[in-house]
Order: C-alpha cells, then sequence, then structure tokens
C-alpha cells in the first residue's frame, strides 16, 4: 500500500514514521529538496502545480493526503479526478478562506465571534462600530501561526493595520477573553467509522502554539464532540481534523479547523493508544481505527528556532524527542518533546523544565 502526501515537512515524516509498522510506504511531492519527510519514501521534487509530477502521484500512489490546507484548489482537484483523495478538496476549501470557514461554522450551529469581511480602511472603520476593540484583523487567505494577524486595540490602529495588509482581503474579528484555547482532534474513516482524542488545552504565544496537554475527563469534551461531528458530518469527511476552540464562560466558541494532523495533537504519539497520525492512514485506507484513549496525562512542548542538545532534554524524566531533521531558523518548528505521567501533580514539575529549555532556544 502506498500512500502520496503532498508536502514533506513534519507533519508528513510523522505520517510515515506511524505508517511504517503497518507496512504502508510512501510517495511525497513537495518543491524543496532537502524535505524532511523525504527521506522516508519517494521524492517527487517540483512544484505543486506540474501537472505531469501531480499526475506521477496518482498513479504510483493508492490514495493522496496532505499535510497542510493551502493546497490550490485546482491541484487538489486535478488528483481528485485522477485518485482517491483524503479529505476531499471540499474541506480544503473551506478551510482556506477564514471568511468562507467562519460563514460555514455558523451555518452548521458552531459559534465563532463575531466577524466582518473588510476590502477596505473605511470598510474596516466601520465594521469596527460593530465588533468594537479590542480586534484582530486577519488577511483571509494563506495565515498560519499568526502571520498576516494584527491587533486593534484603538482607532489609532487602524490605518497602520490595513497598511501590513498590502492589498490582501481580510477578515476581521472579535477579540476573545477566553480562559483557555482547547482543540479537538476527531478521526472519521472512509466507511463512516468515528473517533475522538481527549480535549488538548494548548497555549499559544505571537500566534504559535507553544504547549499542548491532554485533558482526559474534560467537562468541555461532549460540546467539542458535538461540533466536531458537526463539522466531519457537513464535510462529509474522511481523515484527521482538528478544531480550535476558545472557552469563555463555560462554552466553546470556534476559532478555526485544520483538515489535517495538527500540532496540538502530537501529544497523542506517545499519550494515547493510537496516534493521530496512524488514525490518520487507518482512516483514509478504510481500516478500522485505532482506540483514541489517553495514556496518562501528557504534554507536548514545541521547540521553535531552534532544538536544545538532546541530552538535555533525555535528561528530564520520561520525556521522547522528535527532531524534524529541519535547519533551524527563526520561527521555525524544528522538533518537540512530549512527557508523560501518570497525572497532573506528577507532569507539572517535569513540563516545567521542558518549557525552560524550549525557551533557551525560543528566538520568535
Ligand atoms: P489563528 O491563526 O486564527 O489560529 O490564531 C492564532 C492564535 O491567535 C490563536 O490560537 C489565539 O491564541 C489567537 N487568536 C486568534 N484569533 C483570536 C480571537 N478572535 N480572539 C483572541 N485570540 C485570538
Amino acid at each position: 500500500m502506498k500512500v502520496g502526501i503532498l508536502g514533506g515537512g513534519q507533519l508528513a515524516r510523522m505520517i510515515a514514521l506511524s505508517g511504517y509498522p503497518l507496512g504502508i510506504r510512501f510517495i511525497f511531492l513537495d518543491p524543496s529538496v532537502g524535505a524532511c519527510a523525504t527521506t522516508l519514501g519517494d521524492h517527487l521534487h517540483g512544484d505543486y502545480h506540474n501537472e505531469t509530477l501531480l499526475a506521477e502521484l496518482a498513479k504510483r500512489a493508492d490514495v493522496v493526503t496532505y499535510e497542510f490546507e493551502n493546497v490550490p484548489a485546482n491541484v487538489a482537484e486535478f488528483l481528485a479526478a485522477h485518485t482517491s483523495v483524503y479529505p476531499a478538496p471540499n474541506a480544503l476549501a473551506v478551510a482556506q478562506d477564514r471568511l468562507v470557514e467562519k460563514d460555514f461554522l455558523n451555518e452548521i450551529g458552531i459559534p465563532t465571534a463575531p466577524y466582518q469581511a473588510v476590502d477596505s480602511l473605511s470598510n474596516l472603520q466601520q465594521a469596527m462600530q460593530r465588533i468594537g476593540y479590542p480586534a484582530i484583523l486577519k488577511t483571509r487567505t494563506q495565515g498560519y501561526d499568526g502571520k498576516g494577524q494584527s491587533i486593534l486595540r484603538s482607532a489609532s490602529d487602524l490605518h497602520s493595520s490595513w497598511q501590513k495588509l498590502d492589498g490582501l482581503s481580510a477578515i476581521v474579528e472579535g477579540f476573545v477573553a477566553f480562559s483557555r484555547e482547547v482543540s479537538i482532534i476527531a478521526v472519521r474513516s472512509v466507511s463512516g467509522e468515528l473517533a475522538f482524542y481527549p480535549l488538548s488545552e494548548n497555549v499559544h504565544r505571537e500566534g504559535i502554539l507553544r504547549v499542548s496537554e491532554s485533558c482526559e475527563n474534560d467537562a468541555m469534551q461532549a460540546k467539542a464532540e458535538d461540533y466536531v461531528t458537526k463539522l466531519l458530518t457537513a464535510l462529509n469527511y474522511v481523515g484527521v481534523i482538528a478544531l480550535e476552540l476558545f472557552e469563555v464562560n463555560g462554552e466553546l466558541i470556534a476559532n478555526e479547523f485544520a483538515p489535517r494532523v495538527h500540532n496540538s495533537g502530537h501529544w497523542t504519539i506517545e499519550g494515547a493508544e493510537t496516534s493521530q497520525f496512524e488514525n490518520h492512514l487507518r482512516a483514509i485506507l478504510d481500516l478500522p481505527l485505532g482506540s483514541t484513549k489517553s495514556v496518562g496525562k501528557t504534554a507536548m512542548v514545541n521547540f521553535i528556532g531552534g532544538k536544545p542538545e538532546s541530552e538535555r532534554v533525555l535528561a528530564i524524566e520520561n520525556t521522547h524527542l522528535h527532531l524534524y531533521g529541519k535547519a533551524p531558523r527563526k520561527g521555525r518548528k524544528v522538533a518537540h518533546a512530549t512527557i508523560r505521567a501518570t497525572h497532573h501533580d506528577a507532569l507539572e514539575p517535569l513540563k516545567k523544565k521542558l518549557i525552560a529549555l524550549a525557551n533557551e532556544v525560543d528566538d520568535s
């Protein structure tokens, strides 16, 4: 069985690492020569728009998936016309554009912060009368890890924030005074089998995920499962999905969803019976899904910009290190570590040690 993956970064790499024991092999399409997943399979080296390469990928793979959502719609459709592509292109089309995404979430009964599309400075000024301060201005497309976003604290921020967009279309949304951020990772197979992981509690800084932690028996689990089920059903979705949520006064408000395996689910490699990566493969290959039960209490810490010496990470009890094989660069996720304990109080001191190491190398 061969799985084709658009993109050869760390997500593709972790999908491949989980697939090897099941006898699954991989072929990646990625424009960069040293893409970190490509040592784990065949590499079609070239542009995502190259139809010769796309046709070769479709021919050589039994099924095609992707590790990022900004796959151009025509590329996903070209592939879907030649082979099975999961998740289907409609999920990409919704997730790629924040306006379409928020409209969609609201239509299917998943609440979001108030938002409005803006296409000029005067339009933005007008929108702020309804949205109110503070707010966040975001590009509709191509934004990730907080890129293309600015916080609007008062009317004096409007002009400079608008200039920064450089003509890209945008939405402005109300700033949510959340008590915490959580995400739910869920999976649906070709046959429609569904499974949900325990919630992840996530800490972001500068819009980039820093730490995630598994939350067994969380009071918000049922609500999150209800929302993500609505999403999976409405999209007739196959594969792993991540729905990012804010908790406010005991309610959940959706921020966005990712139609792929997700950084906030990396803890599942050691912290769940079956990782999100393996379950993504099982789902798209229509194999029975594995148990999503957590194994103890787990935290994941991202190493961004650089990585600490492995010896220092591994000296912390119960730690697992994942190096992505990527050259360090400012703001780039190059590795993560997971730490597992039997319960919260045992985890806390170990997690703190790991975060201290991450802060030493963090340059973002
Ligand atoms: P995003 O790129 O939309 O996932 O945003 C990245 C991070 O910025 C989120 O995980 C939050 O920490 C923060 N953020 C984004 N939108 C909002 C919002 N409307 N209110 C408060 N924080 C937000």
